[in-house]
């Protein structure tokens, strides 16, 4: 029956092809709906090399599907503030969002898991920990209960300590001081006397030229530069270790996830994964030039001392230890995470730290 059945149809396929024409279209048409998304950013268009990632995504989405998703960008402010994203995915104002999920800490501290911590993980570190070492699934069932799916959609790499008006040379040199600086490591700061400033990208020059501030972090050379910080403040620190290797995320309300086909789907992971690497690559192509420049202008670059180094990771390890006390949600991720760290830490030890080290010693030397 069942071959009868099979030759059947395909004697009437065979037998018109301009019937098999009209019969496979609405198939096609189906799996490849026209649909029209918003994605809300939570940087502005300056930022070229965060919200161009953000374009990268669009125009891939886009050319995936011979134009028929469209998703419109909007920077920060545009449709809500940068720092709301989550909230619009969440309730569907948008139907994405591209962001840094440490913005969100003020809901919950487990959301810095998903971009960076203090002391946490470099960027090859954070992909091997989302991609290999289940940090994904452990985010999205975090993300769940803000109607979030999330995927790795950009990284920094490791950021510059900040802009300072006056060299910090011991851990008292930071009592008082007012440092624009991100929520948890301001939190770690504070227990060590810092007073934290939360400003957008755009307040930080005229609060450090008028000294309303003493000290402020942003991410690196190259964007750092565009703003001018090297015109009021002289002192360049790093590493910032509170990020050593923030990921930007892309958020899809869950809901919208779960309607599109999963083409699709497939289509908005690839481009978010050609946004992150092109995010981090263009950060290591840029910052070199940006970097000599600044010490060009006068920038002083300068290693924050070894006991400011240890004094801000013990504060560090006592906010974990609190976290775990109070916060069940950020134990269960962070007992996947802490693990892992440990674990890179060592094999980069061997290799990558060894040949590193070695090549900054050539540079150093000036031998390249
Ligand atoms: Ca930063």
């Amino acid at each position: 029956m069942q071959r009868r059945k099979f030759i059947r149809t395909a004697a009437v396929g065979g037998a018109s092809v301009a019937a098999a024409g009209t019969l496979a279209a609405p198939a096609i048409a189906q799996s490849a709906p026209e649909l029209k998304w918003r994605m809300a950013s939570s940087f502005p268009k300056s930022l070229d090399t965060i919200f161009g990632s953000a374009e990268i995504f669009t125009k891939y989405v886009s050319e995936a599907t011979d134009g028929k998703f469209q998703i419109r960008l909007f920077a920060a402010g545009e449709i809500v503030p940068g720092l709301q994203v989550a909230d619009a995915v969440q309730n569907g104002t948008v139907e994405m969002g591209h962001t840094a999920s440490y913005y969100y800490v003020g809901k919950d501290l487990t959301f810095a898991l998903d971009c960076a911590v203090p002391f946490g993980l470099n960027a090859r570190q954070q992909d091997a920990w989302m991609n290999w070492g289940g940090g994904r699934q452990l985010m999205n069932d975090f993300f769940k209960d803000y109607n979030i799916h999330s995927m790795p959609c950009g990284n920094t790499g490791g950021q510059m300590g900040g802009w300072f008006r006056k060299e910090i040379k011991t851990v008292d040199d930071l009592k008082g001081l007012k440092f624009r600086v991100s929520g948890f490591a301001g939190e770690v700061l504070t227990k060590l006397g810092v007073v934290p400033q939360q400003l957008a990208g755009g307040d930080i020059y005229p609060a450090l030229e008028k000294g309303t501030i003493d000290a402020a972090e942003w991410v690196g050379p190259y964007d750092d530069q565009k703003l001018g910080f090297n015109k009021v403040a002289q002192y360049y620190y790093y590493p910032g270790w509170w990020e050593a290797g923030p990921q930007l995320s892309a958020y899809v309300n869950t809901t919208k996830w779960a309607e599109l086909p999963k083409s699709y789907q497939a289509i908005i992971e690839a481009a978010a994964a050609k946004a992150h690497t092109s995010m981090l690559s263009k950060y290591d192509a840029q910052n070199p030039k940006a970097v000599r420049e600044l010490v060009a202008s006068g920038t002083k670059l300068m290693p924050f001392s070894q006991p400011i180094m240890e004094a801000c990771y013990n504060a560090t390890n006592e906010l974990f230890a609190a976290l775990n006390e109070k916060n069940p949600k950020f134990k269960k991720v962070f007992e996947s995470w802490k693990p892992f760290r440990a674990e890179e830490t060592l094999w980069f030890r061997v290799v990558e730290n060894t040949m590193d080290n070695f090549m900054a010693r050539l540079s150093a030397a000036n031998k390249l």
